[in-house]
């Protein structure tokens, strides 16, 4: 454990067999992801598996009262012939969850505002013209539901219904949402539902890289004063923009992520199951794990 209390990989401590093929499977689900290169220092990751290996062997040898090369470079170390092995040091294996921002990340540090609140936020806001979006825009659309929630959704970038309304998610996908909402057994007011951008980006474009980051700092605030259990990304947009990747959805659809000690979901957006519906099963199998996590259980359908 670190001084916060968070259990962390003692770098210089042999591993067991076990931690070893957990901390091997562990980098081959980042490499199968397609992430671990964003963080994973692999060339620690592969000294800590060969010095492993290492300790593995002068383990066996040394019970057997041969002599062995601790390390590459090292003198040949006799071993006296012990009858004990000793136990390896214990070593904290990482959640199987992917700790992509770690909460003592410099990222972190920098992002959290002290005593913040979602009304600070919005004063912060004001009548934002920080970016080209706001030149079009009708309403600036913050956010809206339970300032307390144990799920927040997060969508795109306001539509034309919301940007007239200034709520998000209140057209057609909208609708389908709060179906999906319902169907999880809780009601729109119980969920927190914002979006990446918070004005509407033309002929509902996708929004561009530098109106993501430039907006995207307010709903790293919103969360980060919510706090939710969960929070799950609708599309995309939501889950690179949280995520920080460019990896399309269809590679991590439906797995849970680690966002700065809260847990994370990416599935499919409402409006593209309008025009897709077969895929609301698998939105469904997704909400599905995120009501076993709030230990929510669905609501039955009525006669
Ligand atoms: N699509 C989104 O991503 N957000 C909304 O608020 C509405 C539609």
């Amino acid at each position: 454990m670190n001084r916060n209390g968070r259990a962390e990989l003692l770098m210089d401590s042999p591993l067991t067999t076990t931690s070893r093929e957990k901390l091997e499977a562990w980098l081959r689900y980042y490499e199968d992801l397609n992430l671990g290169g964003f963080y994973t220092d692999r060339r620690t990751m592969g000294k800590l598996l060969e010095k492993t290996a290492a300790a593995q062997a002068a383990a066996r040898a040394s019970a057997a009262g041969k002599v062995v090369a601790a390390d590459r470079g090292a003198e040949p170390v006799k071993v006296a012939a012990p009858v004990e092995v000793a136990a390896p040091a214990k070593v904290a294996v990482p959640a199987p969850v992917l700790p992509l921002v770690s909460a003592e990340s410099l990222f972190e540090a920098i992002d959290r505002v002290e005593n913040d609140s979602l009304e600070r936020i919005r004063e912060d806001l004001g009548e934002c013209t920080r970016c080209r979006l706001s030149k079009q825009r009708n309403k600036i659309v913050f956010g809206q539901g339970n300032p307390r929630a144990e799920l927040v959704f997060v969508g795109e970038g306001p539509g034309h219904d919301e940007d007239m309304q200034g709520l998000a998610f209140v057209g057609r996908a909208g609708k389908l949402l709060t179906q999906m909402i319902e169907a999880m057994g809780l009601r729109r007011e119980d969920v927190y539902i914002c979006n990446v951008v918070k004005c509407r980006p033309p002929e509902n474009r996708k929004p561009e890289d530098d109106e993501v980051a430039t907006c995207s700092p307010y709903l790293f605030r919103q969360l980060d004063v919510i706090a939710p259990k969960a929070v799950v990304c609708l599309g995309g947009t939501a889950a690179q923009a949280l995520l920080k990747t460019k990896d399309s959805i269809s590679r991590f659809r439906g797995t849970w992520f680690d966002y700065r000690g809260t847990k994370l979901l990416a599935t499919y957006h409402p409006a593209y199951l309008l025009r897709n519906p077969a895929a609301k099963a698998d939105v469904w199998k997704d909400l599905q794990k995120v009501m076993a996590h709030l230990g929510l259980k669905a609501k039955k359908a009525s006669n």
